[in-house]
């Protein structure tokens, strides 16, 4: 019988790319999204705009129990993924309360209607590198301690704790990936990725003159999103749920990443960045850098795109995107 999914953050980044592996999987994909997303379809919606004639769309607020419950509730899900949340670590502190109330309480609200209402349903987690902040060794793995530095990695680390218990305690799948940063072409614009190459790109086109960058000395595990997405799916046909650490193991500055992008399109990128120390984060000591090691070798995963290739990928994308608008 053909399996159903529910994805909730569908149309971001990974949600649209997830969506496109499990339709290639025959799962029948249903979607959670906000109204004012559909209202502004061509914007809110654009990674899956080719998808739409495929998913079946929801119009619900995680941040509501009941509509959540009356989801589940509706479609039966085989399995959840929760990807939705606020993402992005550097919001200012007036959105700290609801930053951590939202991503906290979304994450509750699902594991309690799936509980209730359909509780074979697996449930996918999308956990952070972020949990990890301050840590004290490198690379970090699945026994490393957390200790989150920003309100976004605790409230991942709150929702990881969540997930556990209903795992532990009622019997729920639930299944976590503790990802580590990943790009892709539809990368967020609040992402240092996305905001390089899209600069830079325009750099090229004689349509920006600089770019203003923080800490270009900043070290990252930068991955590939569809091979992440890959690992969500294949952490939920498992035996037994589990947690597992989502990696490249390999750590590159931010200014390499700028070096690639502009020197694709042979620019010398001393001669159009520029640092701004209101950009700079506090507290980036230790090198974030995942050991992958178990999901190797217990789910047999592996990332396929390199460093360079997503950079050139991403330069590619965004080039493109330019080409289309022009023609
Ligand atoms: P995340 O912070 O790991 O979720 O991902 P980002 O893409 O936002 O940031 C990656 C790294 O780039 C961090 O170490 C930032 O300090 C560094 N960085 C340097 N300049 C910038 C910038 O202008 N914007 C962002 N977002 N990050 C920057």
């Amino acid at each position: 019988m053909m399996k159903k999914a529910i994805i909730t953050g569908i149309a971001g980044q990974d949600g649209s790319y997830l969506a496109e592996l499990l339709l290639s999987k025959g799962y029948e994909i249903h979607g959670i999204v906000r109204r004012i997303a559909i209202e502004d379809s061509e914007h809110k919606l654009k990674n899956i705009s080719h998808l739409t004639e495929r998913i079946i769309m929801h119009v619900g607020s995680l941040d509501n129990i009941l509509s959540l419950i009356k989801i589940v509730k509706d479609v039966q899900p085989d399995e959840c993924y929760h990807l939705a949340s606020s993402s992005f670590v550097s919001y200012s502190f007036d959105d700290e309360i609801s930053i951590l109330n939202n991503n906290v309480n979304s994450t509750h609200y699902l594991l309690a209607a799936i509980k209730e209402f359909a509780p074979r349903c697996r449930f996918y987690f999308a956990g952070s590198s972020e949990m990890f902040g301050d840590v004290g060794q490198s690379p970090q793995n699945e026994t490393t301690p957390f200790n989150p530095r920003s309100i976004y990695g605790i409230s991942k680390v709150a929702g990881h704790h969540l997930a556990r218990n209903y795992r532990s305690q009622y019997g729920l799948f639930t299944s976590m990936g503790i990802l580590y940063n990943h790009e892709s072409p539809r990368r967020g614009y609040e992402f240092v990725t996305r905001k390089i190459v899209s600069s830079a790109v325009k750099i090229k086109l004689g349509l920006q003159d600089h770019l203003l960058l923080g800490n270009l000395d900043a070290w990252r595990d930068w991955g590939y999103a569809p091979d992440y997405v890959h690992a969500m799916w294949m952490m939920l046909q498992t035996d037994e749920p589990d947690d597992f650490v989502i990696a490249s193991g390999k750590t590159h500055r931010v200014r390499d990443f700028v070096d690639t992008a502009f020197s694709l399109l042979d620019l010398d990128y001393r001669r159009y960045v520029r640092t701004d120390p209101q950009l700079f984060r506090p507290s980036e000591r230790v090198q974030l850098c995942g050991d992958a090691t178990k999901a190797r070798t217990r789910l047999g995963w592996s990332h396929t795109i390199d460093f360079s290739d997503i950079v050139r990928l991403m330069v590619e994308g965004e080039m493109s995107l330019h080409t289309k608008c022009n023609q």
